[in-house]
């Protein structure tokens, strides 16, 4: 079975104007299936491409390595925008439980975890993504470049945000920052939290 683009939880307009329609759709639409397409392309005719992509990508080295740099980019660009669309939401509130307990003995509070947080999505130079991830029990604020997966160095991802410039530029053309501040206003803590809870 090749890969499909899931359905989004939500229409393109429904992050406005946080994160605008257009950009939703030419996201959503054109990046997110050109990786979709091209990590089907890569793995078709290997084993695994019956795999779930998330476990293509905990384990790249299994990769036949002329295969390996198409896998890593377009397999980690369809498993990372499958995620984000999760963790995107019209209603935002914060973060609670056992969730919010952790944050705050991993950061000290919500609001320095949401600075550490924003710092490492301006700290991307270039093309990228911020992620809190979890690796045993500790909660981490990591950026990585292109469509690498946290997936592929051990540890499992909670929270992103794309910060390719394709994820904002229509909208807010250079100020990263501007963009980096609305995604607050759009976070769905419910499906970071479930997250949380089945690692
Ligand atoms: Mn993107």
């Amino acid at each position: 079975m090749p890969y499909a683009l899931p359905k989004l939880g939500f229409t393109f307009d429904a992050l406005e104007p946080y994160i605008d329609a257009k950009t939703m759709e030419i996201h959503y639409g054109k990046h997110h299936q050109a990786y979709c397409d091209n990590a089907n392309k890569a793995l078709a005719g290997t084993p695994f491409a019956e795999q779930p992509i998330e476990d293509v990508l905990k384990d790249l080295e299994a990769i036949p390595v002329e295969k390996r740099t198409a896998v890593r980019n377009h397999g980690g660009g369809f498993a990372n925008h499958n995620m984000f669309w999760t963790v995107l939401g019209p209603k935002s509130d914060a973060p609670s439980g056992s969730f919010a307990e952790s944050l705050k003995k991993s950061f000290g509070s919500v609001d320095a975890f949401r600075e550490t947080f924003e710092t490492a999505a301006l700290g991307q130079f270039g093309s990228g993504w911020a992620w809190l991830v979890k690796q045993d029990d500790a909660l981490e604020v990591m950026h990585l470049p292109n469509q690498d997966s946290p997936l592929s160095v051990g540890k499992t991802p909670l929270l992103c945000l794309d910060v390719w410039e394709h994820a904002y530029y229509l909208k807010y053309q250079n100020r990263r920052g501007e963009y980096v501040k609305a995604f607050w206003q759009v976070v769905n803590w419910k499906e970071v939290e479930k997250r949380f809870s089945e690692v």
